[in-house]
């Protein structure tokens, strides 16, 4: 896959206070396989298909970004894909779903009771009596291997930039991402993430132990933000719909209010915040996500008019 470009913000509310940012367009990686979900997959499929697996198996909620990426690496990597899906099956159909099955993965739903239990040695006999040999990803994609290729996330930002950005920020789920940038990103930069869930006083304690499996100690300062969730998980508030449509217009860059949304809304808080000094140069990860737009077209119907909710198109 070639490299994501990097693309400088124009935006006066940002320039206005002598910071320099630029977004790092992961979101255009590739059509179906956007974002930080390539980078964390890419060592995983290289393993999968070095001990000669030839399924993939992972879980995910019924709008999970990494769910639908890994059906959609499936299709183009060659690999089958099993899905185990949280809820219950028909209840929650939706465009992400669709695009699975429709990318040949195999979709096994779990109740919530059950699901809690994924990681369990009894689930994964039952998968595995029921499915054969398969290569597991875990939740997420979030291992060891997937912060090998988040590391050259953060490579091909130093590499582009030319120099050593003051910060580079991103969202987190599972910290994973956050994690290989503060791996591999000069000791010169910081590495700041900003949690989409709520109450996780464990989004850091979850980036600690992911270097540990990976066995990588932190080469940058890195920091995990955790008050811009607005309500939680795919939760949004007025101010962050507003944010959005305005980011989006102003900047010609499709975001979407649950990842990169609430990442964008940060850094531009704390640029008004005087976080980062003039002369900063800030690096944002477009993490992608734009799929999951579709998914939400229904809830925003009554919270107002947002044309760009429709504005994913499945390929
Ligand atoms: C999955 C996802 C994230 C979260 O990444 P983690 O490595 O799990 O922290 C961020 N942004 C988008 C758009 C995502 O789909």
């Amino acid at each position: 896959m070639n490299q994501s470009p990097l693309q400088e913000l124009r935006d006066p509310e940002l320039s206005r206070y002598g910071v320099r940012v630029l977004v790092k367009r992961d979101d255009l990686l590739h059509p179906q396989i956007s974002g930080n979900k390539w980078r964390k997959l890419k060592y995983n499929l290289m393993m999968a298909r070095r001990q000669r697996f030839d399924t993939l198996l992972t879980f995910g909620g019924a709008y999970s970004n990494h769910l639908h990426a890994v059906a959609a690496v499936g299709r183009v990597c060659g690999f089958d894909t099993i899905g185990v899906v949280r809820g219950a099956p028909g209840v929650e159909e939706n465009p992400t779903l669709s695009d699975a099955r429709r990318f040949g993965m195999k979709l096994f739903f779990v109740e919530r009771e059950a699901y809690r239990c994924k990681d369990s040695a009894a689930m994964l006999e039952v998968l595995h009596e029921r499915f054969g040999r398969f290569f597991l990803l875990p939740e997420g994609g979030a291992n060891a291997l997937a912060l090998t290729g988040c590391g050259e996330l953060a490579q091909e930002i130093v590499d582009q930039l030319g120099e050593t950005p003051d910060a580079v920020m991103c969202a987190c789920g599972t910290g994973a991402t956050l994690a290989g940038l503060a791996a591999h990103l000069p000791a010169r930069s910081e590495a700041v993430g900003v949690s989409v869930l709520k109450g996780e006083s464990s989004m850091a304690e979850d980036v600690r132990r992911l270097l540990r499996e990976a066995a990588l100690a932190a080469k940058s300062p890195w920091q995990v933000l955790s008050d811009y969730h607005f309500g939680g998980y795919a939760k949004c508030s007025d101010e962050l719909l507003a944010f959005v449509t305005r980011f989006r217009a102003v900047n010609e860059i499709p975001i979407e209010p649950v990842y990169t949304g609430k990442m964008f809304f940060a850094l531009y808080d704390l640029v008004r915040q005087g976080r980062f000094a003039p002369g900063s140069t800030i690096v944002a990860v477009h993490t992608g996500g734009l799929q999951g737009l579709r998914g939400m077209a229904r809830k925003l119907e009554s919270r107002g008019n947002f044309d760009w909710v429709n504005d994913y198109r499945s390929v």
